[in-house]
């Protein structure tokens, strides 16, 4: 009795001293953070899963593209002894992986078969010699025994199984391979921890990867599965490639993917757009590797702003300022909609989602789905692209209904998405409605398409017209004011509100539902929304193309694409905070220890210069707080009361401390009070010892970047001195 009293303390303490150690160790796992990716906190789920990790427990996390997963197994393998092993699908993404860690200071490897057996050979020495924090492999490796035999030698505490749906035959990306993963698991010398990550949650998959892989069910993380900066919208009844035309231009700036359903679209797409001037690329499995790689290459390097892609194009991309993803056609079901529709915004930055839905692409879908299923799972397929139809005739918030599809969590409307936010005015179109219903009807019911309806409501001379005597009908040419075109759109929007109903033969034919028999009888009036304007995703801001541009050139040198620098919104931050010392700069979220010292300095300089040469913008600069802050507007005459203290012969020192502001504020108000034109002097700004040395470095470098002309000076003569006295010439120039 009392034995066993004093054991189960023991076990109590010792269970204590594990939480300790646990503790313990989820603090170093925050410091790793802040040092080398320059978070703050973690996001929602990361801190359970590294922690459940942390802990020795093998866990599942689910958390929705752009979550940040990576971080799941990343800081755990930092704070492990030996190489933490990944498992990876796609052999074209890895060198990205690697790159992005290898820019945040953490060492890591990946080897695949894009490697010469010398260059694995070594990889492999090296990871036995515990040299890389990560190791990257495919999953194909697994099946060498020799390889194998490799890994039994390398000190392995983790092994990550990323995109782990791949495990299981329900998942929609099935590789074989990943069934080998639990074997060299099996093998190893040391059983080391075990974490799948995935972003499909649906309980089946789940269940596989739980299954397969030996964990226990209860160990999963699983975090909510809405995206908040994410804005879903479902475009019908509209000109498709006008309307894309239309918003590409608009966000002509900004990175986006176009999904397709067929390698043809994706072609006839790619020539379209090219020709309209956009700079485009494209992916789809008809392509070779080697041009699939270089279309790819130049997405993610920005050198093209929009790819055009089948959904073979996305896995694994970790760009992550993807500004929209449009869907031109209807995807097969949510769940690849959701993953694609995904790769949007995983920087967290606002970005769009849109849907550009068209009944005939259900056709298509199902033509899909026969060619490319078995024959057993044909049924469950089509009950899923129903269900993806559902989803885009909802007048609910659609984010809500994504959430729903995947679990039972319940949302409130998210107030952003299309239906959340659709204002538009409706316009009664009963009427139109009734003319087209009864020309359907004199012309026979699953016959015709509507291409030649449309022809006959416009009054079209068109040789089959003509010989089928429809010219004859008294609905012909009811609608002439309206071009076929038009028509054609007022015809697919009555089919998006089930008043006419498609009959999928071998050619599409319309006919007539019970809904447009009443509307037709005058017992039901039809609205439409009037067109859809397309929108502007980020406005645009001059510094931010400035920092986009040194993001570039820096990219450019080291060879990675500009992601692997800096995600876009460390560069907003940095647009919000204007940090001009190696301090602040430190405080921009996404700047950690090594990306400071490596690119601080030319980010500071490039925002001193912008500063110097906009001083109005430093208004409205919100040191020490994040991109989502309200930033506070300051007056738009706050330099003249500057200007006034200047006249009382008060130094720059003195002013802010006065109007308690800081001093590069005061500074920037006095360069657009010379700007403007006040009588403000150079004497008063520039110690007397400095004036002669800016005037030869001017000579020396010109006056048209300050850059060149600083490197010509001490250290404390400031950007701003010389922009003073580059002032100064041009007034007194004027004057002249
Ligand atoms: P996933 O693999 O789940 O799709 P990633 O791991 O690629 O997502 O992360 C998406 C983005 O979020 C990356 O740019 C990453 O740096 C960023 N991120 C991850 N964790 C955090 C965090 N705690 N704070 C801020 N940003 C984060
Ligand atoms: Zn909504």
């Amino acid at each position: 009795m009392w034995r066993a009293y004093l054991y189960n303390q023991e076990i109590t303490l010792l269970e204590e001293a594990e939480k300790v150690l646990t503790l313990d160790l989820i603090q170093r796992a925050k410091q790793l953070l802040e040092l080398h990716y320059g978070y703050s906190s973690f996001r929602n789920g990361q801190e359970q899963a590294i922690a459940s990790v942390l802990s020795g427990e093998d866990t599942l996390c689910v958390m929705p593209t752009g979550g940040g997963k990576s971080i799941c197994y990343q800081i755990p393998a930092l704070v492990f002894e030996g190489t933490t092993i990944v498992v990876s699908p796609l052999i074209s993404l890895m060198k990205d992986q690697v790159d992005t860690l290898l820019q945040l200071g953490i060492s890591a490897a990946f080897i695949n078969s894009s490697l010469t057996a010398a260059e694995t050979r070594e990889r492999i020495e090296k990871a036995k010699r515990g040299e890389y924090k990560l190791l990257y492999i495919a999953p194909e490796r697994l099946e060498s025994f020799d390889f194998m035999d490799h890994l039994k030698q390398i000190d392995i505490p983790l092994v990550a199984v990323d995109e782990a749906h791949c495990i299981s035959q329900w998942g929609h990306d099935f590789r074989p391979s990943y069934q080998r993963i639990q074997r060299m698991i099996g093998t190893m010398p040391k059983r080391p921890v075990v974490l799948a990550l995935t972003a499909t949650a649906t309980p089946r998959v789940r269940q596989d990867i739980c299954w397969s892989l030996d964990i226990d069910e209860n160990k999963t993380v699983l975090t909510g599965f809405e995206r908040e900066n994410l804005s879903f919208s479902v475009i019908k009844g509209q000109d498709r490639l006008s309307y894309l035309r239309d918003f590409i231009k608009k966000n002509e700036k900004e990175a986006g993917i176009i999904y397709a359903a067929t390698r043809k679209t994706v072609d006839q797409l790619y020539e379209q757009l090219k020709k309209s001037g956009i700079n485009v690329s494209r992916y789809h499995a008809g392509m070779n590797d080697q041009e699939r790689m270089e279309q790819q290459e130049q997405f993610l390097q920005d050198e093209s702003s929009v790819m055009v892609a089948t959904s073979a194009f996305g896995m694994g991309i970790d760009k992550s300022n993807i500004r929209y993803v449009i869907h031109f056609q209807l995807p097969k079901n949510m769940e690849s909609y959701y993953q694609e529709a995904g790769r949007a915004g995983r920087d967290g930055l606002p970005s769009e989602c849109i849907l550009l839905y068209s009944s005939q692409d259900v056709q298509v879908q199902r033509f899909l789905i026969d060619q490319s299923s078995e024959p057993d799972r044909i049924s469950q397929e089509l009950e899923k692209l129903q269900l993806m139809v559902d989803y885009c005739y909802t007048e609910s918030c659609l984010q809500q209904s994504i959430v729903r599809y995947f679990s039972d969590e319940d949302l409130p409307p998210c107030g952003r998405c299309g239906n959340c936010t659709d204002s538009r005015e409706s316009i009664d179109v009963t009427r139109e409605a009734q003319i087209v219903l009864s020309c359907i009807v004199r012309m026979g019911q699953k016959r015709f398409g509507k291409t030649l309806i449309a022809q006959v409501l416009t009054g079209s001379r068109n040789k089959k017209v003509l010989e089928l005597q429809f010219h004859k009908l008294p609905t012909y040419g009811m609608m002439k004011e309206k071009s076929i075109k038009e028509v054609t759109d007022f015809i697919e929007f009555f089919i998006s509100q089930e008043i006419i109903a498609v009959e999928h033969g071998s050619f599409p034919t319309l006919y007539i539902n019970e809904k447009g028999k009443d509307v037709l009888l005058g017992k039901e009036i039809v609205m439409r929304k009037e067109a859809v304007q397309t929108k502007q995703v980020a406005a645009d801001d001059p510094l931010f193309e400035e920092l986009r541009n040194v993001r570039k050139l820096i990219a450019e040198k080291e060879n990675v694409p500009p992601f692997v620098i800096f995600a876009d919104t460390a560069l907003k931050d940095m647009c919000v905070k204007l940090p001009e010392t190696k301090n602040e700069f430190l405080t921009v979220t996404g700047v950690g220890q090594n990306k400071l010292e490596k690119y601080g300095e030319k980010f500071i300089d490039a925002i001193v210069e912008f500063l110097v040469q906009n001083p109005e913008r430093k208004e409205n600069a919100v040191k020490g707080t994040t991109v989502n802050a309200q930033t506070k507007k300051a007056s738009p005459n706050s330099h003249l009361e500057t200007y006034t203290f200047y006249k009382e012969e008060m130094s720059v020192e003195e002013i802010a401390e006065h109007r308690n502001l800081a001093v590069s504020t005061v500074e920037s108000h006095l360069i657009q009070c010379m700007q403007e034109g006040m009588d403000v002097h150079m004497e008063d700004l520039i110690p007397d010892e400095y004036i002669s040395e800016i005037e030869s470095a001017i000579q020396q470098a010109g006056g048209e970047k300050l850059k060149p002309i600083k490197e010509l000076l001490p250290e404390e003569v400031s950007y701003f001195m010389i922009k003073v006295y580059l002032l100064q010439n041009e007034n007194e120039e004027r004057v002249k």
